[in-house]
């Protein structure tokens, strides 16, 4: 059977060495694109970064020149001599007012849709409520029908009346149904948008709102409010020597054991990778140092075991940086404080909590 006409022709091509022609040599433009993936590659390589969508469009708008606030960051940061690594990109993507904007933006869709829902629940119960005044009014005529001549008439007539305004009726029902579902799924929809789906922890999403409200309120009481990020030591070397798999399992733990600690007095989240956030309403940076190294030091005497294999992970440690958020009005300073106290941690040895 002969070959469909085009496949030969396709192969040979694709075997054939290519000439040079006038059209296959790149224009400007191309080259330009072609430099530019090739640094955007270079850069992902040169800081063992992950090749993520987020990290691209991070990298992308510093190397490209496309945001003038990213290329500078980059350039500081070269310039300081400090690592270019996940949690500073994501520092990065914390001050970018685009994605505020667009978080922003999903928050008032999911309010309009709340919205018309409960519009549209309260259009519906109203509706029934009519018809069921109507029936009631049919049936009460129904009963009090004392005339022999055309009462078989106007019997039939009440009675198609009555049926229609069943049928509105169980139609009413299913829609009043309907949206019902649909209200819990959208509150559902609110509540994942908030979880991190590898711990169950709030994600960073739920802590940079909880952040907002525990700073207004703890201003109003004239309380303090301190937070702590908690990034484990190494971790990369647990993925490395037990697998990804592995590596979430440690994670799901940690998340657990913070969970235990912080009980009802403090709010934890994960904040990204292998990194936790933890929110110590009342408490000044000091009380908080005292209680994030309480948890430091009980983790790292934990003996924690790979369950697939009965293996040691060995000590699993974190570090920690702290700051006191209601020290300063701006909040962003109080994130950029107690990452630059959990670099120092990190510099300093690791396995230890720093005050920024
Ligand atoms: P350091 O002590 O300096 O924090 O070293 P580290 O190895 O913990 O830090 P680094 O930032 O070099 O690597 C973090 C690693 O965490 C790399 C990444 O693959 C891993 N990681 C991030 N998120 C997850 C996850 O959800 N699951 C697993 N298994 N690994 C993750
Ligand atoms: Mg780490
Ligand atoms: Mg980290």
């Amino acid at each position: 059977m002969p070959f469909p006409s085009g496949f030969l022709s396709r192969s040979a091509r694709a075997i054939a060495p290519r000439a040079p022609t006038a059209s296959a040599a790149p224009s400007r433009a191309a080259e330009a694109r072609r430099l530019l993936i090739e640094r955007i590659s270079d850069f992902i390589t040169k800081h063992d970064l992950a090749v993520t969508a987020h990290n691209l469009a991070t990298i992308c708008g510093g190397l490209s020149g496309a945001s003038p606030e990213l290329a500078e960051a980059f350039a500081q940061r070269e310039i300081a001599g400090e690592p270019i690594d996940q949690r500073w990109l994501d520092t990065l993507a914390r001050l970018d007012p685009d994605g505020h904007a667009r978080l922003a933006e999903l928050e008032t869709l999911m309010d309009k849709l709340e919205y018309a829902l409960m519009r549209f629940a309260q259009t519906a119960r109203s509706g029934q409520t009519e018809t069921s005044d109507h029936r009631d009014a049919i049936g009460i005529q129904l009963a009090a029908m004392a005339e022999p001549n055309d009462i078989a008439q106007v019997l039939d007539l009440s009675r198609a009346m009555m049926a229609r305004i069943e049928q509105v009726e169980a139609a009413m029902a299913r829609s009043e149904a309907e949206t019902e579902r649909l209200r819990q799924n959208l509150a559902m929809a609110r509540m994942e948008a908030d979880v991190d789906h590898l711990t169950r922890l709030p994600n960073r999403r739920a802590f940079e709102r909880r952040l907002m409200s525990a700073a207004a309120e703890a201003r109003t009481k004239g309380e303090p409010l301190s937070l702590a990020f908690c990034d484990l030591d190494h971790f990369k070397l647990i993925n490395d020597r037990h697998g990804h798999e592995a590596g979430d399992r440690v994670l799901c733990a940690m998340a657990a054991s913070l969970i235990e600690y912080a009980g009802d007095s403090f709010f934890v989240a994960r904040h990204g990778g292998e990194e936790f956030v933890l929110l110590f309403y009342g408490l000044d940076k000091e009380a908080a140092r005292q209680r994030v190294d309480g948890m430091r030091a009980a983790q790292a005497a934990r003996q924690l075991l790979n369950r697939e294999n009965g293996q040691p992970f060995g000590r699993i440690t974190f570090s920690s940086g702290i700051a006191e958020v209601t020290e300063d009005p701006d909040i962003r300073s109080a994130l950029t404080r107690a990452d630059a106290a959990l670099y120092r941690a990190k510099q300093e040895g690791r396995n230890r909590v720093m005050v920024g």
